[in-house]
């Protein structure tokens, strides 16, 4: 690298720092810059000689794996500074996990510890131990919750990214994306990452299907669209007529779950395409039951199709009503009855 190429990579480091001060979710107090800044020049000093698969600085890593924390999740500024210095023990010789404890207290020690030993777990660990084994180990193992959101953030980095690696790898990183960190991603209830990490694993591990059933979905969209709108309104109105509040929703399906409904089910597109998904939120419980009474009484259920989530939730906490209906023109509609909470 050339001194100008130098000068012009360090202003991008420091212009991706600013950034991140600037774009976190949470206020941060002065104390909380100072710990930041302390944990930024740490990670710059340990990764001074390192560089990622795509020629950049290694920094670049932990400041945006930072950034997700901050802004996209909204953790606090332990867990920022944690985030910067995720990978400080495990990559430099300079520094041990007591040097970070010296520095940064017991807490964030804690945090980086938890950070390091799920790495080299997963260096030790067979191929063969199950996903289900490890989600329970990284779940059970850190009693620490930001442990495994930075973790997530660090992989949430790696799949944006993944595009330099060797096509072998790519698809390795992308299955253990989908199998292990998307259902974690689910249980925390980050939903907006678990959706990221299962169209970027499914993108990663089939290029192909992935694209042509993006591109199916753009053209079905199209002619959905209408026939959604119509459903949409009948059954607004009919709320309406019985005077019931409830917000009305149209579910858009993501590729990653339509395919694998093809898959296990062995249906076509199409078939899942014909399905239209709502949503109906409303004020409480009660009313759910209410609403679902006015559901069967405006359209034809379907037998079997009928599922009680509330009374009986499922394993991960989740509640609603399901039930599917045969509604005009024979079109088949899926609805979810649930409450705000
Ligand atoms: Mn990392």
């Amino acid at each position: 690298m050339t001194s100008t190429e130098m000068e012009q990579e360090n202003a991008a480091i420091a212009k991706e720092y600013k950034k991140l001060l600037q774009i976190s979710y949470r206020l941060l107090t002065n104390d909380d810059k100072k710990l930041i800044r302390k944990a930024f020049d740490i990670a710059v000093d340990a990764h001074k000689n390192q560089r990622r698969k795509s020629g950049e600085a290694y920094i670049f890593h932990p400041i945006a794996v930072s950034k997700i924390v901050a802004s996209e999740i909204g953790l606090d500024a332990t867990s920022i500074a944690a985030a910067l210095l995720h990978d400080v023990v495990e990559d430099s010789a300079d520094y041990t996990i007591n040097d970070i404890e010296q520095l940064f207290g017991e807490t964030v020690a804690r945090i980086v510890d938890g950070l390091t030993k799920i790495s080299s777990l997963k260096k030790d660990m067979d191929v063969s131990v199950q996903a289900e084994n490890f989600r329970k180990m990284l779940l059970t193992l850190n009693d620490d919750v930001r442990v495994i959101i930075i973790k997530i953030a660090d992989r949430l980095h790696n799949m944006r990214t993944l595009g330099v690696l060797a096509p072998e790898k790519r698809r390795r990183i992308a299955r253990e994306t989908l199998d292990i960190y998307a259902p974690i991603a689910q249980r925390l209830g980050i939903n907006d990452i678990r959706l990221e990490f299962e169209d970027l694993g499914f993108a990663a591990m089939y290029p192909l299907r992935h694209r042509r059933l993006r591109e199916a979905m753009t053209a079905a969209r199209k002619h959905r669209k209408e026939i959604v709108a119509e459903i949409h309104q009948f059954i607004e109105l009919r709320l309406e007529s019985e005077s019931f509040s409830a917000t009305v929703k149209g579910r858009e399906k993501h590729l990653w779950s339509i395919y694998r409904k093809m898959r296990e089910k062995k249906k076509s597109f199409r078939d899942i395409m014909d399905v239209f998904a709502f949503r109906l939120v409303v004020d409480d419980v009660d009313q759910c039951y209410r609403t679902l009474g006015i559901m069967h009484n405006i359209f034809k259920p379907v037998p079997g199709e009928f599922k009680d989530y509330i009374a009986i939730p499922k394993a991960n906490g989740y509640q609603s009503l399901h039930t599917v209906l045969v509604g005009m023109h024979g079109v088949v509609i899926e609805v979810q009855i649930r409450t705000k909470e």
